[in-house]
């Protein structure tokens, strides 16, 4: 049974227009993308990949040039409140007017919204984002963490079904990325909310989302569920230290060996189909003893340097 999506963006192109300065950009080049309901979907590229373009579309601070965005069933011409209403943004920038404390910032957003007072959840929310000592002091007053745990509250405050967060812990500290990362697991598990992040972390990625759309110059250029991206880079090495001369070691079948200039030997193996044990029999069975022994393992930085460079 196909799974409903939260997003669903159909040959989605965004050319900022030239001004004195610049000449005209092409940001997205045709972006074909569903994001499934209940997920949390990584947008994983480098800077300037299209990523935020992509963001600011789908929370209508930016207007797309052509093509069609669906946000939780409701197309964005067709429907702008609801689909409106279905998303919260936490921005890349921390644009906080300084003169409203956290309390009345939420208050104010939720009004944006729509959102009678008897619905609004201004307390629980200054909650969850541990803000409630501050809820009377000035914006201008907060440090740079406190600002984006009130952005976030801002992107929660009409209790949408997608959370969208933009480089959410680029800059911040590794206590305000826990919180953060603590926060997002308990949105999707406790109200099954939708999130997607975007990143150019790639371990952020692999350790929090399900599934990863990779977005180079305005292309989507990978788009699958987290371990199969993994998978595509099932190779694995293995780099031995001999303990004096190794001429007599061959490679196991399947298995290829280099021997470096520094006496190393480099076994390149997949891991779905050798065991690093019949590598190091192959060192027993040619009477060569081991210094030293490391392996390698690709992660997502390997998977996304070989997408963008076939690309
Ligand atoms: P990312 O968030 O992945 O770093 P962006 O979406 O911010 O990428 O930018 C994509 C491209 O569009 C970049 O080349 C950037 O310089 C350009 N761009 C972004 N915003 C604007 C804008 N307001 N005006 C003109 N060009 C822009
Ligand atoms: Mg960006």
């Amino acid at each position: 049974m196909p799974r409903e999506n939260a997003i669903e963006l159909r040959n989605l192109r965004k050319t900022y227009a030239a001004t004195a300065r610049s000449p005209a950009k092409e940001a997205l080049k045709g972006v074909d993308l569903d994001i499934p309901r209940g997920s949390i979907f990584g947008l994983l590229g480098p800077n300037g990949a299209g990523k935020s373009t992509m963001i600011n579309i789908l929370a209508g601070l930016v207007t797309k040039t052509s093509g069609q965005v669906t946000i939780w069933g409701f197309d964005q011409d067709k429907n702008p409140r609801q689909s409106r209403a279905s998303i919260g943004v936490m921005p890349q920038e921390l644009n906080i007017d300084p003169f409203f404390t956290p309390r009345a910032a939420l208050d104010v957003q939720a009004g944006l919204y729509g959102m009678p007072k008897s619905q609004r959840d201004v307390e629980g929310v200054l909650r969850l984002i541990g803000l409630e000592d501050k809820a009377e002091a000035y914006a201008r007053t907060l440090s740079g963490g406190m600002r984006r745990r009130l952005l976030l509250g801002k992107a929660l405050i009409h209790n949408p079904h997608v959370l969208v967060l933009d480089e959410p812990t680029a800059g911040v500290d590794i206590e305000l990325r826990q919180m953060l990362w603590a926060n997002v697991r308990r949105l999707n598990e406790e109200r099954g909310m939708t999130i997607i992040l975007t990143t150019h972390y790639l371990e952020e990625a692999e350790e929090m989302c399900d599934e990863i759309a990779i977005i180079n110059q305005g292309v989507v250029i990978a788009r699958d569920r987290t371990e199969n991206l993994l998978a595509q880079m099932d190779q694995k090495s293995l780099v031995i230290l001999p303990e004096g001369p190794s001429d007599a070691v061959t490679a196991p079948q399947g298995v290829t060996l280099e021997r470096r200039s520094d006496g190393a030997l480099v076994f390149s193996y997949s891991r779905a189909k050798t065991s690093p044990a019949a590598i190091l029999d192959s060192l027993r069975v040619a009477g060569v003893g081991i210094r030293d022994v490391k392996t390698q393992e690709p992660d997502l930085q390997d998977v996304f340097v070989s997408l963008t460079q076939s690309a």
